[in-house]
């Protein structure tokens, strides 16, 4: 790695390390990301469902509260992020359908929307017939679902060449090597 001295060193360029260089970069940090494939993390593979309702698990009250904060700071994060690299990120704000395939999916999907019911979230339970109507490529032997209009949706592999976009914008520095090891000095990363 290079002499040059950074504020900010953060090793693993995939959505978390891009956003938190990027962000540290825009409030004027000098910031380096060492990472052999900056933006080729699990983004590439990911569906990017922003779920928080449809995701929701028994006993992440606490998580829940930290997603659907987050879940409404979307829009305008990626529009900050559209606007400043003309990246398209395939944001949608589509809903949920989460189906049941048999009666045991169906049984979980209705204590999940009991649970979100009860954490006073919005979703409307759906026969199989009215999932259809809404999916018509779906199974006709669909047992019902659940519909969240509140969820959306982005393209990951856009996202993470957007950030890596708006990183080499605000003057971040990649190294495009694997770390293999971290010199520390004092309270400092120094190699
Ligand atoms: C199949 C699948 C589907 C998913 N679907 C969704 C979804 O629908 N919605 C959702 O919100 N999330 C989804 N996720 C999760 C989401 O993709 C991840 O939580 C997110 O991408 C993780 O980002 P990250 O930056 O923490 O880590 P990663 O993407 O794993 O990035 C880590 C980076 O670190 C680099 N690295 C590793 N070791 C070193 C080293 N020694 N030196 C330098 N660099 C290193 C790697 O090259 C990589 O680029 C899904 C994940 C998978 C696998």
């Amino acid at each position: 790695m290079s002499s040059r001295t950074s504020d900010v060193l953060v090793i693993g360029g995939g959505i978390i390390g891009l956003v938190t260089a990027w962000r540290a970069a825009q409030r004027g940090l000098a910031v380096t990301v060492a990472d052999p494939e900056p933006g080729g993390g699990a983004a590439q593979v990911a569906a990017g469902m922003l779920a928080a309702v449809t995701e929701l698990h028994y006993g992440e009250e606490t998580l829940l509260a930290l997603n659907l904060e987050s879940a409404r700071r979307y829009p305008a994060f990626a529009a900050e992020l559209t606007d400043l690299t003309g990246h398209d990120l395939g944001y949608r704000r589509c809903g949920t359908l989460a189906v049941a395939l048999d009666s045991d999916d169906r049984a979980g999907l209705r204590e999940l929307h009991a649970l979100q019911q009860r954490s006073g979230l919005e979703s409307e339970w759906l026969s199989g017939r009215e999932c259809r109507r809404l999916e018509p490529m779906l199974a006709p032997g669909v047992r019902g679902g659940l519909r969240v209009d509140g969820d959306h949706q982005i393209d990951p592999r856009r996202l993470a060449a957007a950030l890596v976009a708006a990183c080499e914008r605000a003057g971040v520095v990649f190294h495009r090597v694997r770390a293999a090891r971290l010199d520390v000095a004092g309270d400092r990363a120094v190699g």
